[in-house]
């Protein structure tokens, strides 16, 4: 722990055993387990998941904190440590050379905050291009809003964008709470560990690129009908007959479509534009 934490790398080091005895009850982790960790700091979860797994890659952005890890953990036979950035790095190309660490099925990680976006879309893909091949499940801890946002139901103003977007490629699981003073510095806001299982949705858009557009498109104004903010795509008196059509009310707003009515919609405006 006695490790001055820099603040551009988003570095927290968590010393709570109950997040950390969290974290690792929803891995569900077995002996057969190929993980993914995404900084790993010092090493503190890093030290618990070693000995109930197959194997360990880490990636760490920061120099000095790999040092030291490979003191802590370098003798161990399964682990690997990848310096470098997670948005950057090309996994496939570094790991074609450790066969024996694939393939990874799942990812457990303590993510800097200023980064979960783009963490997200690189595990798990889009909903134009999902992640190739998919991990089984992801173990993410992370700033609670985001986290509210990824299991955001409809109708309740956690419910967005991202929502969808998530919710299509995954199913999302609250584990916990974690209060920011689960951290060392603690962080000016509070975190929630979430679970996050991807899937192949039942009957997909079949024009998944659309229905990304269409979501970022409706999403754009949330104070606004949905109508009008799809109003470049097709009239406005168009778009209220489709809705109609779905059973959605033609004045709703994008927070109330549930992720299969975004689908339905998604489907039947392709066809008219
Ligand atoms: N898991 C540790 C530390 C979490 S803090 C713990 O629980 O104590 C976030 C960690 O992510 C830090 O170690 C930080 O150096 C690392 N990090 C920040 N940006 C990163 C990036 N782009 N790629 C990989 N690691 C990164």
């Amino acid at each position: 722990m006695n490790f001055r934490p820099r603040k551009r790398f988003g570095q927290h080091w968590l010393r709570s055993e109950k997040a950390l005895s969290q974290i690792v009850t929803a891995a569900e982790l077995s002996k057969g387990d190929r993980l993914l960790e995404i900084g790993p700091g010092t090493g503190i979860l890093t030290r618990r998941l070693l000995p109930q797994i197959a194997s360990l890659v880490s990636v760490e952005i920061d120099r000095d904190l790999c040092q030291r890890l490979v003191k802590s953990f370098g003798q161990k036979e399964n682990f690997l440590l990848l310096q470098g950035d997670i948005l950057e790095l090309d996994l496939i190309a570094q790991l074609r050379q450790f066969p024996q660490f694939q393939p990874l099925n799942k990812v457990v990680a303590n993510i800097p905050y200023n980064i979960t976006g783009p963490i997200l879309e690189k595990l798990l893909g889009t909903i134009a291009q999902p992640h190739q091949p998919a991990y089984e499940q992801m173990v993410l801890l992370m700033q609670k809003e985001v986290a509210e946002r990824l299991v955001g139901q409809p109708g309740t103003k956690a419910y967005g964008a991202l929502s969808v977007r998530v919710q299509y490629l995954a199913k999302c699981d609250w584990i916990a709470d974690v209060p920011r003073t689960a951290f060392e510095p603690p962080p000016k806001v509070d975190s929630a560990i979430v679970r996050l299982s991807p899937y192949q949705i039942e009957n997909p858009a079949s024009n998944p690129r659309f229905l990304d557009q269409l979501v970022k498109l409706g999403f754009a104004t949330r104070r606004k009908m949905l109508r009008n903010n799809l109003k470049s795509l097709l009239d406005s008196d168009r778009v209220s007959a489709i809705l109609e059509q779905l059973g959605i009310e033609p004045q709703a707003r994008a927070e109330e479509l549930s992720l299969r009515q975004w689908i339905n919609l998604s489907n039947l405006l392709e066809t008219l534009i």
